[in-house]
């Protein structure tokens, strides 16, 4: 695709243009516009009708060992390819090499997991759940939990900060359980999904209608969903209940699965001097996390949890890392942090560290966009690293304000139990991290902290140089918080293909039983 290009989208087994223009995709570092998208006028009932009819039966009718092929195929081709990917990163996502490399390595390295994970499953066709129970007397007279594929659509819709990792990490899981996808990228950044799923149709690798693309708008889609579909969202909170309160989404009782936003912590246990490995382990993580995609992460960390008397000690150590990040055109080889991703999601921020301003006091950074060599502010969406510091933990503005970029509150407590209590008002989160080295202050702090968030990352100086990163979403473990991050589960390995599958209780005599169980494959 050229430059200044509509997208079309992928559907129903062509490539089909929506009418006029619903969204200018924008370089968020120069203002340009790169390319347009629009899904209006597109009819998307049989969109819908032709992946369900088409795909569903083609990719039910292979086995898992047969579709982990697929993934592994789809793999092969992206990394052929990538180096159009990192291009197109760079220009619409204002992304760094190393940002780009998180979002479309992190697709990629998903595909093959699940490529690697669904072959050992062979030529099963549906999971087992658990083993044979007698429910009578009579000892052949059984149950069994079967999980077969769902009939209907995988319907995808997807965030603006993860275009290759958020498309890929639910199409692996939908794919190898058998159900078709249809994919619906944030428009601001479909251009990558875009080019993605063009060179995987090129490739003529999947059966038709098993992989679909929508580029633009929503428009009618979720009119047309049915009880056999199901929508895996990641976003806002606010669309989320828009889907989740849909008249048609709650009238069939279509799955939903949620990923939302987050509050998400990185606690310093007592105890835990400056020059310590704790400590370092500690600042390195944050400032890290903070810069990284700058900041537009939903797992990245907001709320910054440290002793009383380590405060201005964790305050100066992150202002001296922050200082040193080298903000600008991500084209430039020296640029450690780009813009955000739009003068829109500029705006959010910045008007989002203005309210924490009314309860925390500027360490570093500030709520103006900042003034940059060689940079148009009228037209860029930078903000600075921004680092800020309460006088204690009691507002709410600090818990319950997802700055979607590189902010970030340095919050005191004053005993563990406050600690613990303070990360809790954050309403749910999808990660929390701890730092420390005396291991029963981690251990409790995982009980306590378990309870509201979907993962926890325990840091002790034997892992801090080899840890996978506060922020990094793993294959193998689960995604996904309680309460306000949307308690949704993605992904944590064959856990993953739950939401593609329907869990069924199968009662009847032990040798018909026997015979199921022998043509599924363990689910866990
Ligand atoms: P968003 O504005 O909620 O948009 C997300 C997706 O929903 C986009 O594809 C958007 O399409 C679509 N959408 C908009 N209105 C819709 C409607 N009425 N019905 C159905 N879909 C609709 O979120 P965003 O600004 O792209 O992403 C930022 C947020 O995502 C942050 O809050 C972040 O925390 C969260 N996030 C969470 C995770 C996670 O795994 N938990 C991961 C990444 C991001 P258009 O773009 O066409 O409007």
């Amino acid at each position: 695709m050229s430059a200044g290009e509509t997208l079309e989208s992928y559907l129903g087994g062509k490539w089909v243009r929506g009418e006029g223009v619903e969204t200018e995709l924008v370089d968020p570092t120069k203002g340009s516009v790169l390319a347009t998208a629009s899904a209006r006028g597109i009819d998307l009932k049989s969109v819908l009708e032709y992946a369900r009819e088409r795909g569903g039966p083609a990719l039910r009718a292979i086995n898992y060992a047969e579709r982990a092929k697929l993934l592994s195929a789809i793999a092969d081709v992206l990394v052929a390819n990538r180096a159009r990917y990192e291009e197109i990163a760079i220009a619409n996502s204002g992304n760094t090499k190393l940002d780009a490399a998180i979002d479309i390595d992190g697709g990629i390295g998903t595909l093959k997991y699940y490529a690697r994970l669904g072959t050992p499953l062979g030529a099963a066709k549906a999971l087992l759940d658990e083993k044979p129970v007698r429910l009578a007397k009579a000892e052949n007279f059984q149950a069994i939990h079967l999980m077969v594929p769902r009939h209907g659509v995988a319907v995808h819709i997807n965030a603006f900060n993860f275009p290759s990792w958020g498309l890929w990490e639910k199409a692996a899981c939908a794919l190898l359980s058998g159900m078709p996808v249809l994919a619906k990228p944030a428009s601001a950044t479909c251009w990558l999904s875009h080019q993605m799923v063009r060179d995987v149709v090129a490739s003529k690798l999947l059966p038709d209608g098993a992989l679909n693309l929508l580029c633009g708008g929503i428009g009618s889609l979720l009119d047309h969903v049915t009880a056999e579909d199901v929508i895996a969202f990641t976003g806002s909170s606010n669309t989320a209940s828009r889907i989740v309160g849909h008249r048609n989404v709650l009238a069939r009782g279509t799955r939903v699965n949620v990923e939302a936003d987050s509050v998400n912590a990185a606690l310093l246990a007592p105890g835990c001097a400056p020059g310590t490995p704790a400590f370092d382990a500690f600042v390195k993580e944050v400032a890290r996390e903070m810069t990284v995609k700058a900041g537009q992460k939903c797992t990245a960390i907001r709320r910054v949890f440290v002793p009383t008397e380590r405060a201005d000690n964790v305050a100066e150590a992150l202002a001296a890392r922050l200082a040193k990040t080298t903000v600008g055109d991500p084209r430039n080889e020296t640029t450690r942090m780009g813009p955000l991703v739009s003068r829109a999601q500029q705006k959010m921020a910045l008007d989002g560290i203005q309210r924490l301003a009314r309860e925390a006091k500027f360490v570093s950074g500030s709520a103006d966009a900042p003034k940059l060599d060689g940079i148009d502010n009228a037209k860029s969406a930078f903000v600075a690293p921004t680092l800020l510091r309460a006088q204690n933990g009691e507002g709410q503005t600090i818990h319950d304000t997802e700055i979607f970029g590189p902010a970030a509150t340095v919050i005191p407590y004053k005993s563990e139990a406050d600690a613990f209590a303070l990360v809790a008002r954050g309403g749910g989160s999808l990660v929390a991290s701890v730092y420390g080295e005396d291991r029963d202050f981690l251990a409790r702090a995982v009980t306590e902290l378990g309870a509201s968030h979907g993962r926890i990352l325990a840091v002790e100086p034997s892992i801090a140089d080899s840890h996978t990163g506060h922020g990094i979403v793993m294959p193998q473990c689960h995604h996904g918080g309680p309460g306000r991050a949307g308690n949704g589960a993605e992904l944590g390995g064959l856990h993953g293909l739950s939401f593609y599958h329907q869990r069924v209780a199968v009662q009847g005599s032990s040798e018909l039983l026997a015979n199921l169980q022998a043509q599924a494959a363990p689910a866990h």
